[in-house]
C-alpha cells in the first residue's frame, strides 16, 4: 500500500472554527493511525475573504490542541509551496494543458482580451465514487454545467486547484466536511481529464446543534472558535477528546481517551454518517473530567492569570492551592475559578432575608459568640476551625443545621457552599472575625 498522505486545507478566512478543527483532527488521527504524513495546505485563492493573521492563528490553535504536521507553509517540505497563491503558475500550466487537449475552452467576457478557462463537462456520463463514510455516491454529468477552472485574472477556482494540489502532493485520502460532497464530481472530472489516479474520499457528517440544525457561525448559544475555549481555560486534551467524538466513536464504551488512545483506535470504518450533535453538557463533562486529574501545581499555574486579571488578591501559593483544592471538583473550566471565588469568597457580607430569619429563629447569638471565643483559643487553621465548630456545639448545646448552617450564614452570608473550615481559612482570620461581629450586630438589631 502507498504511504498514507492526507491534508487539512483551510482557507485563511478567519479563526479556527470547531468544524475546521474537526477536519484537521480527523486527518491528523488518520495519518498518525496509519503512520502516514499529515500536510497543511493553505487555500488562499479567495483573496477578498482572506483575513490578516488568519493562517497564523489557525496554525497556532491547531498546535494548542496538540496537533502536529509534517509539511506546511511554515515547515516547508518536498511538495511545496504550500500556499495556493504561491502556486499560480502550476494551475495556469495545467489549465492550458486542458485547453490544448480540447477538454476546456476560453471564455471571453464581452469586449475583453482576457479570458477565463472553462471546463467542458463530458456529456451523459455518470460519476461514481466510494465514499469512506457514505458508501456509493453517484452524480450525472448533465447536472453539472461547464465550470470555470481559471478566472480571467489567472487565479484558479477551488475545485480545480484542489485537484492539481492533491495530485501533485500525492494525497491518498481526502477527508473533509459533508458540504464538499457536491464538489466531488467536478474534481473527479479533472482527475479523469488528466488520466490521474484518484484519492479515496470520505465526507464527514455535518455537526448540528441541540435543535438538530447545522451549526452556524452565527449560532450564539454555542462557543465555536477554539481560541475562545482556550481563553476560558478549557484544556487542550479535553478539547481534542471531545472533538474526536464529533462523528467518530471509539471501539469500547470508554469515551474519555488520551490522544494516543484515540490515535490507536481511530479507524475510518467508525466514522458516522448521521449528523454529529454538538452537546454542550458533554463538553463540560469531558473538560471537568480532565480538570479533576490536573495536579495542583499545574492548576495553580493555569489559574493565576484568570485571578490576576480579575484583581483577585492571591495571598500566597499555599492560599492559592487551598482555593483550588476547594473548588477543583466543581470547576468545568479553569476561568470558572473567578466566578466561584466571587460567589463564595466575596469581600463583603450581605445577609439575605432568609439567612437573617434563620439566625433569628434559631437564636444564634450564643452560638456565634461561642464560636468567636473558640476561634481565638488557637492558631487560625483548618484543624482548629473544625475543632472550634465542634466545641461550640458542645458548649452552646446545639447541633445539626442550627450549628452548621448558622455559622455558615454568619460568616459567608450563604445558606450552602463548600466545606466551611476550608472556606474560612481562605477568608482569613481578620475577615471572619469582622464578619461575625457584623452579623452579631445585625442580629441584636433584629431581635
Ligand atoms: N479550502 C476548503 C475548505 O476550507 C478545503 C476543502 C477540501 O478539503 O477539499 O473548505
Amino acid at each position: 500500500m502507498k504511504k498514507v498522505r492526507v491534508r487539512y486545507a483551510p482557507s485563511p478566512t478567519g479563526l479556527l472554527h470547531i468544524g475546521n478543527a474537526r477536519s484537521a483532527l480527523f486527518n491528523y488521527l488518520f495519518a498518525r493511525h496509519y503512520g502516514g504524513d499529515f500536510i497543511i495546505r493553505i487555500e488562499d485563492t479567495d483573496i477578498e475573504r482572506n483575513v490578516e493573521g488568519g493562517e497564523a492563528s489557525q496554525l497556532d490553535n491547531l498546535r494548542w490542541l496538540g496537533i502536529d504536521w509534517d509539511e506546511s507553509p511554515d515547515k516547508g517540505g518536498p511538495f511545496g509551496p504550500y500556499r495556493q497563491l504561491e502556486r499560480l503558475e502550476l494551475y495556469q500550466k495545467y489549465a492550458h494543458d486542458l485547453l490544448d487537449k480540447g477538454l476546456a475552452y476560453k471564455d471571453f467576457r464581452e469586449d475583453a482580451t482576457d479570458y477565463a478557462i472553462r471546463f467542458k463537462v463530458p456529456e451523459k456520463e455518470t460519476f461514481h465514487f466510494q465514499d469512506l463514510v457514505r458508501g456509493d455516491v453517484k452524480f450525472e454529468s448533465k447536472d453539472v454545467e461547464d465550470w470555470i477552472i481559471l478566472k480571467d485574472n489567472g487565479i484558479p477556482t477551488y475545485n480545480f486547484a484542489v485537484v492539481i494540489d492533491d495530485h501533485l502532493m500525492e494525497i491518498t485520502h481526502v477527508l473533509r466536511g459533508e458540504e464538499h460532497v457536491t464538489n466531488t464530481p467536478k474534481q473527479l472530472m479533472v482527475y479523469d481529464a488528466f488520466g490521474w489516479d484518484k484519492p479515496l474520499f470520505g465526507h464527514m457528517a455535518i455537526i448540528v446543534n441541540e435543535e438538530k440544525k447545522k451549526l452556524s457561525k452565527r449560532d450564539e448559544n454555542i462557543i465555536q472558535f477554539i481560541s475562545e475555549y482556550r481563553d476560558l481555560g478549557y484544556l487542550p486534551d479535553a478539547m481534542f477528546n471531545f472533538i474526536s467524538l464529533l462523528g467518530w466513536s471509539p471501539t469500547g464504551n470508554e469515551e474519555i481517551l488520551s490522544p494516543q488512545e484515540i490515535i490507536e483506535q481511530f479507524d475510518p470504518s467508525r466514522l458516522s454518517k448521521a449528523p454529529a450533535m454538538f452537546d454542550k453538557d458533554k463538553l463540560t463533562y469531558v473538560n471537568s473530567r480532565y480538570l479533576k486529574n490536573l495536579g495542583i501545581d499545574e492548576l495553580a499555574q493555569m489559574s493565576r492569570p484568570f485571578l490576576e486579571s480579575n484583581n483577585i488578591p492571591i495571598l500566597n501559593e499555599e492560599w492559592l492551592h487551598q482555593l483550588l483544592r476547594l473548588f477543583q471538583e466543581r470547576m468545568s473550566y479553569v476561568g470558572e475559578i473567578v466566578t466561584l471565588y466571587q460567589a463564595f469568597i466575596h469581600e463583603s457580607l450581605t445577609l439575605s432575608q432568609e439567612g437573617l430569619a434563620f439566625l433569628v429563629e434559631n437564636k444564634s447569638t450564643l452560638v456565634l459568640e461561642t464560636f468567636k471565643n473558640q476561634l481565638q483559643k488557637a492558631p487560625f487553621n483548618r484543624e482548629n476551625i473544625e475543632l472550634a465548630i465542634r466545641q461550640t456545639g458542645q458548649e452552646a448545646q446545639v447541633k445539626g443545621k442550627p450549628l452548621f448552617m448558622g455559622l455558615r450564614i454568619a460568616t459567608t452570608g450563604d445558606m450552602h457552599g463548600p466545606s466551611l473550615p476550608d472556606l474560612l481559612v481562605l477568608l482569613g482570620e481578620t475577615l471572619v472575625h469582622s464578619r461575625l461581629d457584623q452579623t452579631l450586630k445585625q442580629l441584636r438589631g433584629a431581635l
